[in-house]
């Protein structure tokens, strides 16, 4: 038994010091980002915000709200390839831009990911998704998915420290999901004492992958605009959010409505709640590693879109960066004991 004793920090440790700036307004501020991808050489350019491929985040309508504003949705794995058809044939041109097609790593995903490939080959970005991207056997998926799509851009993970972004990298990822444990709904550290703090986790995977020409999404434990800013102030490339675009006209979930107001089902994908609808029950050797909320009906995603991209384009001002890319040259984080005055929250 070994322990490490630097300390690693979330996103409640710090806050980001602001910078002499001459920026005048916010609306100077670009936050597309522009990116040539590590395998598939494709190059893209949004801006680099995406919703999450849980089935009540990362939905069709989701993907055709938020591609409007140029920013992405890693569609959820359970749509049949009907859907995908019936999706794609009303969907404006470029929407392949802006989405992913996830899979998991079983024999039927395998199937699911060629079919929809071979019936809409101008799709572009694949998700391979796990909760534990430390398995040999996700490894072996990942080489043998790059080997049969030479030219898609592959995002691979999860994971949270930078030799295992590293391995990612080299067997055929451009993109690394990181995070593991910090999600809204996710119970994983509860259940398994497994995680990693997701700022320290982005600094140190972000600098490994840049290293190789990789990117990293930073994926789970955003709950307000600031921690978007924090996480690119980090080094992610990309910010991935499941509970920040829950509850939504555009989220998938059951409406619930209680004494008078609404409410969204909200559910992690390793819930009780998803297993049941999606494999018919939590298997006997298994915990269920994820919750159910209900999230109170919060309109449509462009508001909350608004209010996300504002709150990024202020910190931009605050620390005198003209492009989101130079957000992380210029950020400073310091150490803090509080965040927020509360009073009257
Ligand atoms: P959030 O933005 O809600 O904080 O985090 C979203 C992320 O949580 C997802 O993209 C995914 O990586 C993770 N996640 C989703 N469902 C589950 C789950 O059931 N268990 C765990 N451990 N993580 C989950």
């Amino acid at each position: 038994m070994r322990i490490e004793y630097d300390i690693k920090l979330g996103f409640k440790d710090v806050m980001i010091r602001p910078k002499r700036s001459t920026l005048k307004s916010r609306s100077q501020v670009d936050l597309n980002r522009e990116f040539k991808f590590l395998h598939s050489n494709l190059t893209w350019k949004g801006i680099p915000i995406m919703a999450a491929n849980m089935d009540t985040v990362g939905t069709f309508n989701m993907a055709s709200a938020l591609s409007k504003h140029n920013v992405f949705t890693a569609i959820h794995k359970h749509y049949s390839l009907e859907e995908w058809n019936s999706f794609l044939n009303t969907s404006e041109k470029g929407i392949e831009d802006y989405i992913a097609v996830s899979t998991g790593t079983g024999s039927q995903d395998i199937q699911r990911l060629q079919s929809i490939f071979t019936k809409h080959p101008f799709l572009k970005f694949i998700c391979i998704d796990v909760a534990n991207g430390y398995s040999e056997h996700f490894v072996d998926f990942l080489k043998k998915t790059r080997d049969q799509f030479p030219d898609k851009v592959i995002i691979a993970g999860n994971v949270v420290t930078g030799e295992m972004v590293e391995e990612l990298l080299l067997s055929g990822a451009d993109i690394v999901k990181v995070g593991i444990g910090p999600g809204s709904v996710c119970t994983t550290r509860v259940k398994t004492a497994v995680g990693y703090p997701q700022l320290s986790a982005i600094i140190e995977c972000a600098d490994a992958a840049h290293g190789l020409g990789g990117q990293i999404i930073s994926d789970g434990g955003c709950t307000i605009p600031g921690d978007l800013a924090k996480a690119f102030g980090a080094g992610a490339d990309f910010v991935m959010l499941g509970g920040m675009f829950a509850g939504h006209t555009e989220s998938g979930g059951i409406t619930i409505e209680k004494n008078g107001k609404s409410y969204k089902q909200f559910y992690g994908m390793s819930s009780a709640t998803a297993m049941n609808k999606h494999v018919g029950g939590v298997a006997d050797y298994r915990a269920s590693e994820g919750k159910t909320v209900e999230v109170p009906f919060k309109g449509d995603v462009e508001n909350t879109l608004q209010d996300i991209l504002g709150g990024l384009r202020s910190t931009c001002t605050y620390v005198g960066a003209e492009k989101l890319k130079e957000l992380t040259k210029r950020t400073t984080f310091i150490r803090v004991a509080e965040q927020e005055n509360q009073i009257y929250s």
